[in-house]
């Protein structure tokens, strides 16, 4: 059984992932011009699948859909693009991996597979942060939104003699300087492992693009719009325990294990790792192809059929809706610090196996 695995909500309810994931389409979408020209640019269709006339690929926390065919399709029809260019006369043929938690629902993600699509699927379950498949294998790994998640919560911030137990916290957003050092540590951990693992399993001159959260150098964690989310459920948790819905001990004992690294941070951890060169690193902003203003009822949902798995392990699935309904009721100042949160902080990472 695998360890610490929180899925995004299964199925196709109300406050399931697939209902409530539209704002992260539209943050991927950001990155669709970019992944075309990253393989437009440097990734060499026809060499990589001379061996076997198959471009392996695999999606990284695809979760149940849809976002991850989205991509797919995108990354499909961008090779088979380049591959015309190249002048390429063999068929190529698409072998597509889609990744995630043995407990992720793969039941829905395969049920709607697209119709009429070009490549053929499977499903690898288990963790990235390991072996997933076998050595030079990949041509091409995604990764979108999925290595936030860290691999577990670092022990120390559980450890009531340690400098960083976490007392009243549920993460590191507003908290002490060894909190926020004990989540780096674990990303760092966690990235060595990811990077060790990856750089096996893609062969010589193959690509991975990861997109995720991260922080700009020199903004605070509650600057950006992911922390000052957890800042306001923070605020929630803290105020059900004043009700008694919660108790004080359950807070200190939960924290979220989630961590948005700097582009200077994650530049350092990929020069450490050694096998990969840095094609691209930039960041921008996950809502500029979204039209109008944030709508922060549907952000608190999408939130919700994210983390959802993980409250509910610790605190029981009781106290779920009066969470969400608390944040909700916080939307108007959501709204406002929002404002003057710091927009760029997505991250757009294109790396090269040497
Ligand atoms: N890429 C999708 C989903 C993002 S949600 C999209 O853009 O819509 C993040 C996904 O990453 C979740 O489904 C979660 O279960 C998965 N995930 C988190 N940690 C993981 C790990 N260590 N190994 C595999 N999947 C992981």
């Amino acid at each position: 059984m695998e360890a610490k695995a929180f899925p995004m909500n299964g199925g196709d309810g109300a406050y399931s992932y697939t209902k409530n994931s539209h704002y992260q389409r539209a943050a991927s979408y950001v990155a669709k011009e970019m992944i075309e020209e990253a393989i437009a640019d440097k990734f060499d269709v026809t060499r990589l699948s001379s061996s076997s006339n198959t471009i392996r690929i695999a999606d990284l926390g695809c979760s149940v859909g849809p976002n991850t065919f989205i991509t797919t399709q995108n990354l499909i029809e961008s090779m088979e693009r380049k591959r015309h260019s190249q002048d390429c006369t063999k068929m190529t043929e698409f072998h597509l991996f889609f990744n995630d938690h043995a407990s992720n629902d793969f039941n829905t993600l395969f049920n709607s597979l697209p119709l009429g699509r070009h490549y053929f699927a499977a499903g690898v379950p288990g963790s990235f942060h390991g072996r997933l498949f076998p050595k030079s294998s990949l041509h091409f790994v995604h990764s979108s939104y999925a290595l936030q998640w860290l691999s577990k919560v670092p022990e120390d911030l559980l450890d009531k003699s340690s400098p960083a137990w976490n007392k009243g916290r549920i993460h590191y957003t507003n908290a002490s300087e060894q909190v926020a050092n004990a989540y780096a540590n674990q990303f760092a951990k966690d990235m060595e492992v990811f990077l060790d693992a990856r750089a096996d399993e893609i062969a010589v001159g193959g690509m991975m693009v990861v997109i995720m959260p991260a922080l700009p150098d020199g903004v605070r964690p509650s600057q950006i719009m992911s922390g000052l989310f957890y800042d306001f459920l923070e605020q929630s948790v803290v105020d059900m325990v004043k009700t008694g819905s919660i108790s004080e001990a359950e807070v200190d004992s939960f924290n979220l294990p989630l961590y948005a690294p700097t582009p200077k941070v994650m530049t350092q951890l990929v020069q450490s790792n050694g096998g990969f060169s840095i094609e691209r690193m930039e960041l921008t902003d996950p809502s500029s192809k979204i039209v109008g203003p944030l709508n922060i009822p549907a952000v608190v949902m999408h939130l919700r059929a994210g983390l959802e798995g993980i409250f509910t392990k610790h605190f029981g699935s009781e106290i779920i809706d009066e969470l969400y309904e608390r944040t909700l009721d916080k939307s108007a100042e959501f709204s406002s610090r929002l404002e003057s949160c710091c927009k760029a902080t997505q991250l757009f990472l294109v790396l090269k196996r040497k």
